[in-house]
């Protein structure tokens, strides 16, 4: 703590993202990455521009990466706003589109996002000082989007939902959709689970002037790596998180990532392959699971939300540690006996069923 930190960097609970420890190797199932490597195009792509280009600044519209998003998207490249990874366009969403005090006269209403999800939301809430309220998940840990028809400064919602997995049908966003366009508000939706089987919100986007979908390279396209994400919605939202990008870094994305990421936008037919063969072991690893005794929650994600028969999670969490396996424990009271299991490949997930079958059984 410095005296010289103003009150929101003071009240600030930083974002930790999953542990990358480097004390051995590990089996690492704790930060939803792909298991398996980007396509071959990536490879190609970036050498190409590492020797023909480095030299020069990389282009700040980001045109080649950005029409590339626009057809995989089906949308014009003026609906299209790229970024430095999912989660600088989230912060420039939360600083663009979401209201402080420092906004408007008075109080503003707080945005909403439920409880549980994506934990970098509150931080950004706090670090832009925006009111914000949480909104609990159902029972079965699905989201009520009736729950969200009340007044608010604006939705931010993961579909499917982290560290859940659970998605809605982009059909059941419409009426949040129109609701919040009457009161003037945004809704965005954090859609960077979403190549695993549920479907995307993006057409509704094209209804909707206040609509925008995020969307990141690092999970369904296995380059976490290079961090690369966009965003799409109405051009006027566009703007908006261009004026926010352009009064921080206007070269915000590296030559390098915007090449690899264009490529892997042009090669479906690699991604779909991996996608599936990621969607079969999340689907075989739950059914393994429940017929041991475990409850798993279904997913549409690359991840599995979980709950050992008689185990604690943070007990487990620490057995599979020491087993060289990394999984995610939430340390909150209605996730205590919850792990988050990232899917890995068929190998490292059968190397996981048997370490859970040894413990269930100790
Ligand atoms: N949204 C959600 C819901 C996530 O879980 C993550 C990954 N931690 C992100 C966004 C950010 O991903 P990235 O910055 O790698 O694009």
């Amino acid at each position: 703590m410095s005296r010289f930190w103003n009150r929101r960097v003071r009240n600030l609970e930083p974002y930790v993202p999953g542990e990358q420890p480097r004390d051995r190797q590990y089996i690492k199932l704790n930060t939803n990455e792909n298991p398996y490597p980007p396509s071959p195009a990536v490879f190609e792509a970036i050498h190409r521009a590492a020797s023909d280009s480095l030299r020069l600044y990389p282009d700040p519209e980001c045109t080649e990466f950005r029409e590339a998003a626009a057809r995989a998207c089906r949308v014009k490249p003026e609906w299209v706003f790229a970024g430095n990874g999912s989660d600088e366009i989230l912060a420039f969403v939360f600083a663009a589109f979401f209201e402080s005090s420092a906004d408007a006269p008075g109080e503003p209403l707080p945005i909403l996002f439920p409880d549980i999800t994506y934990s970098f939301y509150p931080v950004y809430a706090g670090l832009w000082d925006i009111p914000a309220g949480t909104i609990p998940l159902t029972g079965d840990f699905s989201v009520n989007v009736g729950d969200y028809l009340v007044p608010s400064g604006g939705v931010i919602l993961p579909n499917p939902n982290a560290p859940t997995g659970k998605a809605l049908a982009p059909g059941d966003l419409v009426p949040l959709a129109e609701y919040l366009l009457k009161q003037g508000k945004a809704l965005v939706i954090d859609e960077a689970y979403v190549g695993f089987g549920a479907e995307s919100a993006v057409a509704l986007t094209a209804e909707y002037p206040n609509l925008l979908t995020v969307h990141t390279l690092s999970k369904s396209h296995s380059l976490a790596g290079l961090r690369t994400g966009f965003a799409i919605g109405h051009p006027d939202l566009v703007e908006g998180l261009r004026r926010v990008r352009d009064s921080f870094n206007s070269y915000t994305l590296d030559r390098l990532a915007l090449a690899g990421a264009a490529a892997a936008l042009g090669d479906n037919a690699y991604y779909d392959e991996v996608n599936r063969k990621v969607a079969a072991t999340r689907d075989r690893v739950s059914r393994e699971l429940r017929d041991m005794g475990f409850s798993a929650v279904p997913s549409s994600a690359n991840f599995i939300f979980i709950k050992a028969p008689g185990l604690p999670g943070k007990q487990l969490h620490e057995a599979l540690r020491s087993r060289g396996i990394l999984v995610r424990h939430f340390n909150k009271p209605r996730t205590a006996d919850y792990l988050r299991v990232s899917i890995g490949t068929d190998d490292e997930m059968d190397i996981f069923l048997s370490e859970c079958r040894k413990l269930i059984r100790s």
